[in-house]
């Protein structure tokens, strides 16, 4: 696969990366893309969280494209251990650097790109719609802002662009936060029969749950639940006994997995240890946070994104394989190891969803983050390619 360096796109990303876009910043992006946008007469939409929807409707029935970037970064908490700047757009050996590059500016300026050139070279003359969402707050709710775009995109087919290294993904599992609380009876710790010891409870629960076998699913990785905090109160403790043990737990989801039967082990352990120890009480629960997006709209969820997986027999699979395949891409089907914006499109709303991007899904989020040019030009033809595949006047 080698395609012709293509300055229009490679400055465009540029662009994109020099305007920093943390959660909750995305504003300035959404400018740049929505004159962008107005170069091909796209109807475009700033959603109450500011997501930006731009589409472009044939002049004929047929089904509606979505594509999906989220346009926040995570931070760079120390620019001083980048070797380049993380918001200059410097190119060195063939790679394009900066926050943002791999995660996922790059594919938004690829998606962009690739429907400006499909809409340049057919007009109006396509059946259906292809649609472009700049999607904010990913990084702290995927799928949330998302529900809102299907609303209104009300999509057949979502293209996700997160980096998949030029692979097809056609699953991902899901993302769930659980926290689990053990209640004790504060006392001074040279007294301690006089009080109950959240601290002791909660280490006896934690070894329990250990023992829940994970579930599993034909062609992804099996689920999760892995501890990744635990704190006591009060802390620090001077010479008194927790009265309260909290745990947060993250949770990997596979598809068909609810709110209700991830939780249901949980409580049945704390059930039984409740009846096996009348001083052990505990609860369980899903997290939930609230940020703030640009637009002054709180954004808020519970954290359970759900997994999702669709078969390489699909046919719209095969059918964006085969093209991709004709011009030189050859996909491999597989599925992405982290948590995305198909977790709404998929796993909650049921659209048929692909995930395709330039880039290795592990540069996210770290120091030097980079995007390869030639991948980041090769995902832009992939693109055009996905739109050709899908819009055949005989898809429905
Ligand atoms: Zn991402």
């Amino acid at each position: 696969m080698k395609f012709e360096r293509d300055e229009e796109l490679i400055a465009f990303t540029q662009r994109l990366i020099r305007c920093r876009s943390y959660s909750g910043e995305e504003e300035g992006v959404v400018q740049i893309l929505s004159e962008k946008f107005k170069e091909i007469g796209a109807e475009i939409t700033i959603d109450r969280y500011g997501d930006i929807i731009a589409c472009v409707k044939g002049d004929r029935h047929g089904p509606t494209i979505l594509f999906d970037g989220h346009i926040d970064t995570v931070p760079v908490p120390d620019p001083s251990v980048w070797s380049h700047d993380p918001f200059g757009g410097e190119i060195a050996d063939g790679k394009l650097y900066g926050r943002g590059t791999s995660d996922m500016k790059g594919a938004d300026a690829a998606m962009a790109i690739a429907i400006l050139r499909y809409v340049q070279a057919h007009g109006r003359d396509f059946p259906g719609e292809i649609c472009f969402a700049g999607v904010v707050h990913e990084e702290c709710f995927e799928g949330v802002a998302s529900r809102e775009i299907s609303r209104i995109v009300k999509p057949d087919f979502v293209v996700i662009g997160e980096a998949s290294e030029m692979n097809l993904k056609i699953g991902q599992r899901g993302r769930a936060e659980i926290k689990v609380e053990t209640y004790g009876k504060s006392a001074h710790s040279s007294n301690p029969e006089k009080g109950i010891n959240a601290v002791y409870k909660m280490v006896r629960l934690i070894e329990r749950l250990r023992a829940v076998p994970v579930p599993e699913y034909p062609g992804l990785a099996k689920g999760n639940m892995e501890l990744t905090d635990i704190v006591s109160v009060p802390y620090p403790g001077a010479s008194v006994l927790p009265s309260l043990c909290s745990v947060t737990y993250d949770r990997r989801l596979l598809p068909k997995e609810t709110p209700g039967s991830v939780l249901k082990p949980v409580l049945d352990i704390i059930g039984q240890m409740e009846a096996e120890d009348p001083e052990f009480k505990a609860k369980a629960y899903f997290t939930a946070g609230e940020e703030r997006c640009y637009t002054g709209e709180p954004i808020a969820d519970t954290r359970f994104f759900p997994g999702w997986k669709y078969d390489a027999s699909e046919p719209y699979v095969q059918k964006v394989k085969q093209r991709l395949d004709e011009i030189g891409i050859c996909p491999e089907l597989t599925a992405y190891n982290f948590c995305t914006n198909g977790s709404h499109y998929a796993g909650e709303a049921g659209i048929r969803t692909m995930g395709f991007g330039p880039s290795r899904e592990d540069l996210a989020h770290t120091v030097d983050e980079y995007v390869e040019v030639d991948q980041l030009v090769a995902a832009m033809h992939g693109y055009i390619g996905i739109m050709e595949a899908l819009l055949e006047e005989d898809d429905r």
